[in-house]
């Protein structure tokens, strides 16, 4: 069909899921086949997933708030613990220590990168800490070499909320082996994709073990026992959750998963495309790479310089959304959300470094599939944008 001059471009989100003909197959074949779910696929997509992120384990669980959840309860994070995190963030990194009866601890986050700030977690250190979420932030790895010395230092568990970054790296370590244990996301704007879904990888047989059980109701699988006892025999040792991943869903991880490094490499090069154009721009400032890092680029953040701009961040919004530039915030920093002020006392001036950056934020298109032209496109609206500012304030 011929496009039509008239009519307005596609609109562009921020971010998109890639699903070729093969994934589709792959679906299909399980939906043929007689194991929908507890079946091969799962170890398949496990034992490819750990591989990638560079861990002995992977545990597929339902989403990536299950793998956070699933890290809390194998680590026997409980009532009267406090789990440092940085308040920029998606919420779940934070609930997940509340499903388990703690309290989240949050810390600011350093203003350049907007990752978590390593003395911020040293100064939130008490005798009640008992775990530290490192979230890589926009795909970006944290300073894991601070932050393991830290935890080493305190005695606490360093855990990973890599749903941002998988494909990434660290002083070239793969995210996935960088932490105790680090959970991964695959909702449909993540960098790959089950539909819904989640995953958590380590190098610890007992972690591995115990989130397995802890996916599946509590119930152990010990083969040996169900020798012994007759085949019907399981016990529930704990309380657990139906956590469980499909096959048909890691069918679709396990096509999905072989196109990852390609897809990490287009968003690298979308990132360098906007970093090479704003490079110029007081206004728009993008937030900062790091060296020693490769970074996964799941979102790519800006910093709107409102003070250098004269339009304010709400209008420059709303003008690229009504260009159909699916434009959004990550995120409204965590301990601002009523739940959290009511329930844990949080409020307004704890992280005035997130709170300040929360007012700037704005996360561009990025996605595997975005073409250049796409890129260019948000490029020239943005500098139509920084220049009628420019000259409204002459
Ligand atoms: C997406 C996301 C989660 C939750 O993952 P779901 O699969 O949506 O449950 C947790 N933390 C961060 C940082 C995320 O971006």
């Amino acid at each position: 069909m011929e496009q039509d001059a008239a009519q307005p471009q596609k609109a562009l989100p921020y971010g998109r899921q890639s699903v070729s003909d093969d994934d589709i197959a792959a679906v299909v074949d399980v939906l043929r086949g007689t194991w929908l779910t507890t079946g091969p696929k799962v170890q398949e997509f496990e034992s490819a997933a750990a591989a990638k992120a560079g861990a002995k384990h992977g545990v597929a669980v339902s989403s990536g708030t299950a793998a956070l959840h699933a890290m809390m309860a194998a680590l026997d994070v409980g009532p009267g613990d406090e789990v440092i995190v940085p308040t920029i963030t998606f919420a779940a990194s934070a609930n997940c220590a509340v499903y388990q009866g703690a309290t989240p601890v949050f810390v600011d986050v350093e203003p350049d990168t907007l990752l978590i700030d390593a003395d911020a977690v040293e100064a939130a250190v008490t005798k009640r800490t008992r775990a530290i979420v490192a979230v890589d932030f926009a795909g970006q790895p944290c300073d894991y070499g601070r932050l393991e010395e830290i935890a080493h230092r305190h005695g606490l568990a360093l855990v990973a909320d890599a749903c941002h970054s998988l494909g990434g790296a660290y002083k070239g370590r793969p995210v996935g082996s960088l932490a105790l244990a680090s959970a991964f996301s695959f909702h449909p704007v993540k960098p790959m994709t089950t539909g819904e879904g989640g995953m958590v990888v380590t190098d610890s047989e007992d972690l591995a073990q115990r989130m397995r059980n802890f996916r599946n109701h509590g119930i152990t699988t010990d083969h040996h026992q169900r020798e012994s006892m007759g085949t019907w025999y399981y016990e529930m040792r704990e309380l657990g959750f139906n956590y469980r991943l499909s096959d048909i869903q890691c069918a679709l991880g396990l096509s999905q998963i072989g196109k990852l490094d390609q897809w990490t490499r287009r968003r690298q090069d979308i990132a360098a495309r906007y970093d090479r154009a704003f490079e110029s721009s007081d206004a728009v400032e993008p937030l900062s790479k790091r060296n020693e890092c490769s970074h996964a680029y799941h979102l790519y953040v800006i910093r709107w310089r409102q003070s250098l701009a004269d339009i304010d961040r709400a209008v420059f919004f709303e003008r690229l959304r009504a260009s159909g530039i699916g434009v959004n915030v990550h995120y409204i920093p965590v301990h601002l959300h009523p739940f959290y002020r009511e329930q844990f006392g949080t409020h307004p001036g704890q992280c005035p470094v997130a709170e300040h950056a929360y007012e700037e934020i704005i996360s561009l298109p990025i996605f595997p599939a975005m073409a250049d032209e796409d890129v260019d496109r948000v490029v020239a609206l943005i500098q139509t944008c920084v220049e009628s500012s420019t000259s409204a304030a002459a």
